[in-house]
């Protein structure tokens, strides 16, 4: 088990847990604390901790966390571009398609 991501409200927790899900990321919800100590402790420490089964699919689960906070910052302006393997769609700044993996960016300029 590895900790990827630090929730900011058990809604957005599960809403993570959800689109990992869809990606074929096994994760689970943890708090570091029960409900009850809240008050007690440090805020961030009672907020719910995205977890995976598998480290190995960390760097993936951090693509798809980090697609949902794009979508969460409107004030942020990132193009949107397409998955030419998936047709997800992806943040412009993106190297690789957080679906599939493959790699984004569209034409390649030649060199000089
Ligand atoms: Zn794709």
């Amino acid at each position: 088990m590895v900790r990827v991501h630090s929730a900011g409200s058990v809604h957005e927790a599960h809403f993570l847990l959800h689109q990992l899900d869809s990606a074929g990321i096994r994760a689970h919800v943890f708090n570091n604390f029960a409900a009850g100590a809240i008050g007690e402790i440090p805020p961030s420490e009672g907020l719910p901790a995205i977890w995976l089964e598998d480290e190995a699919d960390r760097e993936r689960a951090l693509a798809v966390i980090e697609a949902h906070e794009w979508r969460a910052a409107p004030g942020e302006k990132i193009a949107t571009i397409y998955c030419g393997e998936c047709s997800e769609a992806v943040p412009e700044n993106f190297g690789i398609c957080w679906n599939c993996g493959a790699l984004l960016g569209g034409e390649d300029k030649a060199p000089g």
